[in-house]
């Protein structure tokens, strides 16, 4: 459950220190060096900064002009209930149709996802989107028929060209640190790609060897 996860790793955040501003960052280039963000009209100065903004990342990073390659990969995924029924043991269904099905407590069964190269930001739940979801759930789980359709959410992947994540520090922008460009696998690297991130701002050696994901890969040779 994403919103789960994210409200829990902000509570332990925030537990070690972490001050939260909300708005749309933008970043602060004097001389041409990465000198903090602007939130929302606060300036926050900084040694370095983490750009972690899934598919907007080309957004944030166009005053430097970096050439990193992210692109929106639109997912739809439907919620179902089914008051009435515990739906706690039900086991995660991954057939081999590229979409799947999971359970959560509470009477609830999440059935997705599409995945729509070149859709671009398109926040709307399409009629083609909603039907691709329903006929791979129902095929697999013709009983969730008479389940009630509870939200369609949409959602947009950070998709890479060659399908690796973004992490590590900019070519010519060392206080630059990249996390971002997960695809479909996001919610499952983020720990390490967190840690990884962290280990690039204060100079530690990576855990992992970054050549297959460094952000560096984009800089023309
Ligand atoms: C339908 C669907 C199902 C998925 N299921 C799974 C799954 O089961 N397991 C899994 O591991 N992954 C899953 N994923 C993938 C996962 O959601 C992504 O990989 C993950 O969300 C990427 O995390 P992120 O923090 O890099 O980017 P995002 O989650 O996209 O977050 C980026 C954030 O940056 C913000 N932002 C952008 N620009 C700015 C700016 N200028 N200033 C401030 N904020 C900004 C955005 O508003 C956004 O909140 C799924 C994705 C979809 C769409």
């Amino acid at each position: 459950d994403g919103r789960v996860l994210r409200a829990a790793l902000l509570r332990a955040a925030q537990r070690r220190g972490l001050r939260r501003s909300s708005g749309r960052a933008r970043l602060v280039v004097e001389g041409g060096t990465v000198r903090g963000v602007v939130v929302d009209g606060e300036r926050i100065d900084a040694d370095a900064v983490v750009v972690s903004a899934g598919a907007w990342t080309p957004d944030v990073l166009a005053p430097l002009d970096a050439g990193v390659e992210i692109a929106p990969q639109r997912g739809q995924i439907s919620h179902f209930t089914l008051p009435g029924t515990d739906t706690t043991a039900w086991p995660v269904v991954l057939p081999p149709t590229g979409h799947y099905l999971l359970a959560f407590p509470g009477s609830r069964v999440v059935a997705g996802a599409t995945r729509e190269t070149g859709a671009g930001f398109d926040h709307r739940v399409t009629v083609e989107g909603q039907r691709e979801v329903l006929d791979h759930a129902l095929r697999v789980a013709p009983g969730l028929g008479t389940a009630t359709l509870a939200e369609t959410r949409v959602g947009f992947r950070p998709a890479t060209p060659d399908g690796a994540p973004v992490v590590g520090s900019l070519d010519g922008h060392p206080e630059v640190v990249l996390a971002t460009g997960f695809g479909a696998g996001g919610l499952t690297v983020a720990p390490l790609a967190g840690r990884l991130a962290a280990q690039a701002v204060v100079g530690e050696e990576p855990e992992v060897p970054l050549d297959e994901v460094s952000p560096q890969r984009f800089t023309p040779r």
